[in-house]
């Protein structure tokens, strides 16, 4: 398993938000200019089949809206699954109607973008080699706001977003 972790920052610092990519196909959230950034580094942005969302804060999920405009520009019908909270799709039509008047439709009939929306505990089988386990973190006033443990071919990493200490944390830590 190769993580790179492509963002460490938070909004005010200079960094790019907390972000990883794993086996250069997995994006775990995806924060305001991050594909832009994986761009910038070289990433294949089309690559991207996988996109793992901890919550609904700007900075996890606002660039998610460029990456559905890349696979549409380069008519890229390879599937794409994001394991997002519950409200996702939403949120991410109410993204186009802002920013892209018109254009979710067009660009969801003619990208192959699943949306797997949960609400937290739930354990979700990508195929035989990828097992994602998401557990509810605590992050303020956020609800819901998860940390995932991703298994891919035995190995093991963990992601919690911004949440602070909480049980969930030392679950995903000995995993
Ligand atoms: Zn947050």
């Amino acid at each position: 398993m190769k993580v790179n972790i492509v963002g460490s920052g938070s909004i005010g610092s200079s960094f790019m938000s907390a972000s990883l990519i794993i086996d250069d196909h997995i994006l775990v959230d995806v924060p305001n200019g991050i594909i832009k950034y994986l761009k910038h580094l070289n990433y294949d942005i089309l690559k991207i089949d996988t996109i793992i969302i901890t919550h609904l804060h700007g900075d996890h999920f606002l660039d998610l809206p460029f990456l559905m405009l890349g696979k549409y520009f380069n008519h890229d019908r390879t599937s794409i699954k994001v394991i997002c909270p519950y409200g996702t799709t939403k949120k991410i039509q109410k993204l186009f109607r802002l920013g892209f008047p018109y254009d979710f439709r067009k660009v969801m009939e003619n990208i192959n973008i699943e949306f797997i929306e949960h609400k937290g505990r739930n354990n979700i089988i990508l195929d035989d080699n990828i097992k994602i386990h998401s557990i509810n973190v605590k992050h303020g006033t956020m609800k819901p706001c998860f940390g995932y443990i991703i298994n891919i071919n035995g190995k093991t990493v963990g992601f919690s977003g911004d949440s602070s200490y909480c049980n969930a944390i030392d679950k995903i830590v000995v995993s």
